[in-house]
């Protein structure tokens, strides 16, 4: 089961395994089975989104039935048109029938309203709406939902039939994409404040690369590199890694990941120099930096956290007082001024960073959620 899949270079992240889908194809099953145990319905697939569902429902359906499909294209790459075309129309023989609309996924409501038109010459004895996944935060149409097989926020979702731009019809799980596409954030704070922690939550959560540029030192320090022999000199020391090869080396690592959703900066931009190389540098590639947010504590918070971590990360930067001294001393002055930086961009926001882990993850999905 792959975590995440690359289609036409966008990744989108699982959401659902097969499994989980299965259980929903089933519950509607079971549902409908209880209804109409006593007709024969005509169950009408939507296509082609709902093929995979359609295939699956009728091996759940116990009872005699009949099927038949319907052709719409609303979708037109990640954002709905508004534009909606028949392109197979419904058969004459569902008049009098019940029928039972199959539906891969049900949104503003917009295709559905579509396919009332298409029933409302046909004298149907009744019209239901079974869908397999259900955005009830957006939906907003004139119809009743009669069976759905599992709510799900308002994201893009591909795979077990549904597409992005015709392809990924073919997954068996379920991968989602979040709105907005692309949010790139600066996590900010001093050392020890949890930018690393929290960064790794919130990758999981918005599916976005997580660059922290200490960890990219580190490894390089650990293969024994030339940039890391060089960044060694001045980490060990709790002094900054000059400019010049800090910048080069982020960018280095955006590029490696190219196709990504988004990025979290963790440990970048700490000077001025390094900001606007940053801001530059998305722009050239029609990208920009949607929020910054800090990580408040203590410094006395801070150093205690530090030395804790020294313990069981060997980090020799995280073991002396002094060091970390230093680089508080370091951040005061070339990183706080960042501050005011995006500030006047309206890009800083900040939030307490001392508490549960998750209570701090909360707080930060507040704030992008808001971006
Ligand atoms: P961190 O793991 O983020 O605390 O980084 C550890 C050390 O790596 C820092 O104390 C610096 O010496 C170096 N470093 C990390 N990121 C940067 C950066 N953006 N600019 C300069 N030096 C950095």
């Amino acid at each position: 089961m792959e975590r995440s899949v690359s289609l036409l270079g966008k990744r989108f992240q699982r959401f659902l395994p097969e499994a989980e889908v299965l259980q929903a194809v089933q519950k509607i099953a079971d549902e409908i089975a209880r209804d109409y145990k006593d007709e024969v319905p005509v169950f009408v697939g939507v296509l082609n989104g709902a093929f995979m569902f359609v295939s699956d429902f009728l091996k759940c359906y116990p009872y005699p039935c009949e099927v038949t499909f319907v052709k719409l294209s609303s979708y037109r790459g990640l954002t709905s048109t508004g534009i909606v075309e028949t392109l197979l129309d419904l058969p004459d023989n569902v008049e009098g029938r019940h029928v039972i609309i199959l539906e891969d996924i049900v949104d503003t409501g917009r295709t559905l309203q579509e396919l009332g038109h298409m029933f409302s010459n046909k004298n149907v004895k009744n019209f239901r709406i079974a869908t397999l996944f259900y955005k009830s935060e957006v939906y907003n149409g004139e119809y009743q939902i009669d069976y759905f097989g599992m709510e799900i926020p308002d994201t893009f979702i591909v795979g077990y039939g549904l597409d992005f731009k015709e392809q990924g019809r073919n997954l068996r799980d379920v991968y989602h994409i979040n709105q907005p596409l692309m949010i790139n954030l600066v996590l900010f704070g001093k050392p020890g404040a949890g930018k690393g922690t929290q960064a790794s939550f919130l990758k999981e959560k918005y599916g976005l690369i997580h660059i922290s540029t200490g960890d990219v030192f580190r490894h390089n320090i650990k293969n024994g590199t030339t940039l890391g022999k060089l960044a060694k000199s001045y980490i060990d020391k709790g002094e900054l890694v000059p400019d010049e090869v800090t910048i080069q080396m982020l960018q280095d690592e955006v590029e490696k990941a190219s196709d990504a959703p988004g990025f979290i900066f963790d440990g970048f931009p700490r000077t001025t120099a390094q900001a606007e190389a940053l801001d530059q540098f998305l722009e050239s590639r029609g990208l920009q930096i949607d929020g910054t947010i800090a990580l408040d504590a203590d410094d006395e918070i801070l150093i205690k956290r530090l030395l804790e971590r020294g313990k069981v990360s060997g980090r020799s930067d995280d073991q002396d007082e002094q060091k970390i001294r230093n680089r508080f001393e370091e951040y005061n002055q070339k990183t706080a001024p960042l501050k005011s930086f995006y500030q006047k961009q309206g890009k800083f926001h900040s939030i307490n960073g001392v508490g549960e882990i998750q209570e701090i993850t909360d707080r930060l999905a507040r704030v992008i959620d808001g971006l």
